[in-house]
């Protein structure tokens, strides 16, 4: 039987509550596919500073790169708050994604049928249903261009630097392109071209790669159009690809479009098959160890994984169909309303009940 090889990173806060379901999902939806999974591990963000001193252990990096791919929970939380800049938590997330390669972060906004009343929005807003997927590169531009701080005559300024070059958007946007051919074949690129010089670069090498991909339709809106766009008209878009800030905000306000926080997965991908999988919320210390975090977005991660890493469309669709079932049936209190019809669970009744359906 085929087994692979994933490295879990649980983190911190809900971390280890969220994932521990969303391996009992997976080990599920293996055994009902005929495939094995293999588990390893490894340490990152607090957890890594408590045990090692470091957010990022070697060993760590070893794991991921080792593994087939990598789940990971969230980390951070205020235990570590005083730690200086360099030493902190989110730093070893920056740190595992720069270590493994990962420039494509790819952001699903979804709202479940069952979900439909949670969204901020209007149902004739959204339609019947909405399926947006956000490619935002995750290794470039101004969150990794020159920067500084400058003193003149009692006088601060600081800068920053978008810079892109031509092989880091051809990459992306291989990504996105790849992305539209398997889902509904409509690209729009986002970028801020009547301004930006690195927008009219990025905008050419858009429109030089599309006539690879004849069959996807591409269009190009400027950042502050989209942002209204979203919410104005979200069912126009299918795959949306952008530079790193750029995608950083819209990726939010996109998802926040499907209600909850808690139901949204990510992936961040780069060359051959390894990804890193997690859910785009953070590590909730509000609610850790209450047995309250709704963990469907981590489980939501893990069909990604199958998909994107693993090449295990039945299973991860068996997942996605299991989580919009359970909805029907069950919430946690983040997606709960009264009269909802659902009963109010715990996340470990949440795993339990998603693993049951699969
Ligand atoms: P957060 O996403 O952790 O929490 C925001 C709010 O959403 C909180 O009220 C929380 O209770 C709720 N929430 C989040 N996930 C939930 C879930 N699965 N179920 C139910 N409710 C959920 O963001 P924050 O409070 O700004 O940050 C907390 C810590 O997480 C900080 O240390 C931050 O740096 C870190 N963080 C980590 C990541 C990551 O690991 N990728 C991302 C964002 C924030």
């Amino acid at each position: 039987m085929k087994t692979y090889q994933i490295t879990v990173l649980k983190g911190d806060g809900i971390g280890p509550e969220i994932v521990d379901q969303a391996v009992k999902v997976l080990d599920k939806t293996a055994e009902k596919h005929g495939f094995a999974v293999s588990y390893n591990y490894a340490l990152l963000g607090g957890a890594a500073i408590d045990a090692a001193g470091v957010p990022l252990p070697e060993e760590t990096v070893a794991a991921c790169k080792a593994a087939d791919s990598v789940l990971l929970g969230a980390v951070g939380g205020p235990k570590w708050d005083s730690q200086p800049g360099h030493n902190r938590p989110e730093k070893g997330l920056l740190g595992i994604r720069k270590a493994l390669g990962l420039y494509a972060n790819l952001r699903p906004a979804v709202i479940f049928a069952p979900l439909r009343d949670a969204s901020p929005l209007k149902p004739e807003i959204i339609g019947e249903s909405l399926d947006i997927m956000v490619v935002r590169e995750l290794t470039g531009g101004i969150y990794f261009g020159d920067r500084g701080t400058q003193e003149q005559n009692g006088v601060k300024s600081a800068y920053d630097t978008e810079r892109y070059s031509e092989p880091e958007v051809e990459r992306i946007a291989r990504v996105a392109f790849d992305m539209a051919m398997k889902r509904n074949k409509r690209l729009c690129s986002v970028d801020k071209a009547n301004v930006l010089d690195s927008s009219r670069l990025w905008r050419a090498v858009i429109d030089r790669m599309a006539k690879e991909y004849p069959e996807v339709a591409v269009s190009h809106l400027y950042v502050d159009n989209t942002a209204m766009q979203l919410v104005r008209d979200p069912g126009q878009f299918d795959v949306i690809v952008t530079s790193n800030m750029f995608g950083d905000i819209l990726s939010d306000e996109a998802s926040m479009i499907s209600g909850s926080i808690g139901m949204l997965a990510s992936a961040s991908l780069g060359d051959g098959g390894l990804g890193l999988y997690e859910p785009i919320h953070g590590s909730a210390p509000d609610i850790a160890g209450q047995d309250i975090a709704n963990p469907l977005a981590t489980i939501l991660s893990v069909s990604m994984l199958l998909r994107y890493s693993l090449n295990e469309p039945a299973a991860a669709d068996a997942i996605e169909k299991a989580v919009s079932q359970v909805l029907t049936l069950a919430r946690t209190k983040d997606i709960y309303t009264e009269g909802c019809g659902a009963k109010l669970v715990g996340c470990k009744e949440m795993g339990d009940l998603v693993a049951a359906q699969i």
